[in-house]
């Protein structure tokens, strides 16, 4: 095929093998959060750059080099979102539902754009499922996040590989001063470090604790600790947050390293994070932004919130096969027919049934065919039945339904009878 006509790098198409799976995962995440109290919000894809400048801050990997950015026919400049939380606020603040200290407990869902190199679990256009909650300041709404992240995971059956990080940040005062002791120190060593850590040193030095780069890790050994520069309150909270991960038994661990790549965090943040997965293996990252929203020009709000990244936990329901048997089959039954006249007579046969069983899935032949070619499709389908009306099913008015999946003979339904029969044994639970 000729480049053009290509998917972009990165970015790719979800085929219908695959959207079963993807289906169960959301609907799954979708009903847990509606049981947890939270809202869905849809936000639009495609903001002002200026948006994202303002909220992820400039001197991050997403703005320096991530985001897909263009100028649009009014010449206005429009970045495709690289995340939610963003665009989350905005909404809120631009209508209003959190002015009055209204609590607000929100989800979203949807492809998020960052210019990376793709490979496994990293791409240009990637889903996330995002939660927002505005106006609750204490560790107890913190821990309800990761409460129902872990209840997640037993739902989907991938609690045993994943493992709980979690840090502190503090507050921004806290953060400025362990930010002054970190670049006197780092200063000392400045010639030792790489070429991208010298430069968030003046830009964003506490960036430089996520450095890959081997011999910066090594001066990090004995760099100062954010942990010895916590303010009380945000010792407190961390404290709170603790006691109530360890009420619910739910493991973690403290990894004083745990920055994040966005700059609005404050006090906690947290990782949910895999080894089965090679590198990507952060599945679900989050944490309080006490100080976004009057950044973006609200009132002082406190918010915390965390994104999933989908497709890398649906790598992981294949990679530990916790695929549900149940989503891998599309079709209950397969009606055949043979001769226009049991075709008319299916079709009406098939929507009586439809209005009798709405849950049914029930797949009509198309195309005609000859007996053989008929019952090969009804078995591709994967249908655990095949309803076949031939000459002398129409003679009887009855309808053959023929187990395909080794449940039994075949039997010879009357019409008036079919759907009766049918919601005994082939209706899904
Ligand atoms: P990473 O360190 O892997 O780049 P991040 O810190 O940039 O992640 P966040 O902005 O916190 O990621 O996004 C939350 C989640 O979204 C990540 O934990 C991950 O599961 C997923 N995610 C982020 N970027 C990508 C991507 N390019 N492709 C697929 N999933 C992604
Ligand atoms: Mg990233």
């Amino acid at each position: 095929m000729s480049k053009s006509l290509q998917a972009i790098r990165g970015m790719n198409d979800i085929l219908p093998d695959q959207t079963p799976l993807w289906r169960y995962f959301e609907a799954t995440v979708a009903g847990l959060l509606d049981t947890y109290g939270y809202r869905q919000i849809r936000m639009p894809i495609v903001e002002f750059t200026e948006l994202f400048k303002r909220s992820i801050g400039e001197v991050t990997d997403i703005v320096e080099k991530e985001m897909y950015t263009f100028e649009d026919r009014n010449g206005d400049s429009l970045t495709l979102r690289p995340e939610g939380t963003a665009a989350c606020v905005r909404a809120v603040l631009e209508h209003g539902i959190s002015g009055g200290g209204q609590v607000q407990k929100l989800w979203y869902m949807g492809p998020m754009f960052r210019h990376e190199r793709p490979q496994k679990g990293r791409y240009r256009q990637f889903n996330q499922i995002g939660l927002e909650v505005f106006n609750l300041e204490g560790p107890d709404i913190d821990a309800e996040l990761i409460v129902l992240t872990w209840r997640l995971w037993a739902a989907l059956g991938i609690r045993d590989a994943v493992k709980l990080e979690l840090n502190s940040l503090g507050t921004s005062e806290a953060r400025a001063r362990y930010r002054d002791a970190l670049v006197a120190f780092l200063t000392q060593h400045l010639d030792v470090l790489d070429e991208d850590s010298q430069r968030r040193l003046k830009t964003n030095p506490l960036r430089v604790l996520d450095t890959k780069h081997p011999e910066t890790q090594a001066v990090l050994i004995n760099a100062p600790k954010l942990a010895d520069y916590l303010d009380e309150e945000s010792r407190v909270h961390f404290e709170g947050l603790k006691a109530r991960l360890d009420a619910v038994g739910i493991p973690y661990v403290i990894n004083p390293k745990l920055v994040r790549g966005l700059d609005y965090y404050s006090k906690t943040v947290f990782e949910w994070v895999t080894d089965k997965l090679g590198a990507q293996g952060t599945v679900c990252a989050g944490g309080r932004y006490d100080g976004l929203v009057e950044q973006m020009g609200g009132k002082p709000t406190p918010g915390v919130g965390f994104a999933m990244g989908i497709e890398r936990l649906i790598l992981l329901l294949e990679t530990l096969e916790q695929v549900p048997d149940s989503i891998a089959r599309q079709v209950d039954v397969y009606l055949c027919a043979f001769g226009e006249a049991a075709e008319l007579a299916g079709l009406a046969l098939a929507e009586r049934v439809r209005d009798q069983l709405p849950g049914l899935r029930l797949q009509v032949n198309a195309g005609a065919g000859s007996f053989k070619s008929q019952f090969k499709k009804a078995d591709k389908s994967g249908a655990l039945f095949a309803l076949i009306l031939g000459d002398d099913e129409m003679a009887a008015r009855q309808i053959g339904v023929k187990p395909l999946r080794g449940q039994g003979e075949q039997l010879n339904i009357a019409w008036d009878a079919l759907a009766e029969h049918l919601a005994t044994c082939a209706v899904q639970a």
